[in-house]
């Protein structure tokens, strides 16, 4: 359970020296209650009270890493229930899968195609992290251990679906490096899956018939000392599935119980084989809580509306989303290409930039802080205005280009008299006021050499 403030306090040394920061140890107590501050800033706690309030103090769900070097992810350690309360702090992950019960032609398809998605939206790489490799009962163990072989080759992240211990250890022989997710323990076999993901090095995955097997197989393992675990909440509908993944989640951020504070896989390929019910399921558990989502079959038609869906969950609320202020050279544009500039909001970057681009002709974008707002919101707070444009530029930008010409954003053409008279030798010219209409503007004003 979760410590309050006075809980706290009751155990610091009471110096006041503010060596953590704070004012006084009350107020490093409260801060430490609420999250805010770790226990160990206080370099004056006793061991004892540091053994104590290190483990009553952590937060209620654990980080649990998988995966090495660039394909390592971060699962869980979320603080709250809701976005809006705070933020979410890990992505999901969204695994293909494939299983020992299909033949050679099909695995090989599927593992070509895990691929097939890469993309970048506003500044983060969209792929396949994941593979889920399911090992079908009563399929040939050599077989899934050499499908688990072409899987690891794919260079992703696995998550080995194996609840026999002994392919499990097999399997794990080939791609224990890769820092896969074992998901194999459950009731029966817990005690075995323990120690061999414990001697891998690896997470251990948990399911349980219901949700009372799965908190018990979870709490047992925690008696074994195994901490480094990961909740399967797939149960044997879509209803269970949503209730398990929902009261894990709730009983470990509300209720501080630390057996349910781990992040959790859902298998929405297992679910349904409806591809469409499959695509629903997947953002449903990407709210609601998979640290973890295998959708069976991933693509551009799945991928777009899912991805998108967690890059807006998956930002902090209170953080605008900017890109660094600087001169961006698009279509091969050197030092005598006309300048553009704009806004710092990474929507409108990345809306502009990619007409630019689609437009052909070399011209540098350069973007100045606006403290991540969009044009006329920038521009209504004082964030865009002649003399942050003129600074900048001034600053950044005229020991690097030669070119004296520079669009400015349409809807602010009432800066165009200002920022000329603050540059002087500058040619300030104003673009249309949608970002769409740049295509034809840049190439009518190629095609007069205005350019
Ligand atoms: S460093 Fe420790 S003793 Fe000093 S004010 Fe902070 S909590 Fe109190």
């Amino acid at each position: 359970m979760a410590l309050t403030g006075i809980q706290i306090f009751k155990m610091t040394p009471k110096k006041n020296c503010k060596e953590c920061g704070c004012p006084t140890c009350m107020a490093f107590s409260m801060k430490v209650a609420q999250g805010a501050m770790d226990i160990s800033a206080c370099p004056h706690m006793s061991e004892d009270a540091l053994a104590q309030l290190s483990e009553a103090t952590a937060p209620p769900m654990k980080t649990i890493k998988i995966g090495t070097g660039e394909h390592e992810y971060s699962l869980g350690g979320e603080t709250v229930l809701y976005r809006h309360e705070k933020t979410f702090v890990s992505e999901t992950r969204y695994a293909a899968s494939v299983c020992s019960c299909m033949d050679d032609a099909t695995v090989d398809a599927k593992l070509a195609a895990v691929a097939d998605v890469d993309y970048d939206r506003i500044g983060e790489h969209m792929y396949t992290e994941l593979v889920y490799v399911n090992y079908a009962k009563d399929t040939d163990a050599s077989k899934y251990v050499e499908i688990v072989k072409k899987a690891a080759a794919t260079g992703r992240t696995l998550v080995l679906g194996c609840k026999c211990p002994e392919t499990a250890k097999a399997a794990l022989e080939v791609c224990k490096d890769g820092k896969p997710v074992l998901n194999g323990a459950d009731a029966s076999n817990y005690e075995e899956m323990n120690k061999i993901a414990t001697e891998a090095g690896v997470v251990l995955g948990v399911s349980g018939a219901n949700l009372d097997e799965l908190y018990d197989t979870t709490a047992a393992l925690e008696k074994l000392g195994n901490k480094n675990l990961v909740l399967d909440v797939t149960m044997g509908t879509v209803k269970e599935t949503f209730e398990a993944a929902v009261a894990v989640r709730r009983a470990a951020i509300k209720d501080g119980d630390r057996t349910c504070g781990y992040p959790s896989i859902v298998n929405v390929a297992a679910l349904t084989e409806d591809k469409a019910m499959r695509e629903a399921l997947a953002a449903l558990f990407t709210m609601k809580y998979g640290s973890i989502v295998v959708v069976g079959d991933m693509d551009y038609a799945m991928a777009l509306p899912l991805y998108g869906l967690r890059q807006n969950l998956f930002t902090d609320p209170q953080k605008p989303m900017k890109v660094a202020p600087g001169i961006y050279p698009l279509n091969g544009a050197d030092e005598n290409s006309i300048c553009l500039t704009t806004v710092d909001f990474a929507l409108t970057y990345f809306l502009v930039s990619g007409e630019l681009e689609r437009s052909g002709v070399p011209c540098n974008l350069l973007i100045s802080d606006a403290g991540g707002l969009s044009v006329l919101t920038a521009w209504a707070a004082g964030k865009l205005s002649s003399t942050s444009v003129s600074k900048f530029i001034t600053e950044e930008v005229e020991g690097k280009i030669k070119s004296r010409k520079l669009i400015i954003p349409g809807k602010v053409a009432v800066l165009k008299g200002d920022i000329e008279a603050k540059l002087p030798g500058w040619e300030v010219i104003v673009a249309p006021l949608e970002a769409v209409q740049l295509v034809k503007f840049l190439k009518d004003m190629q095609a007069n050499g205005q350019l």
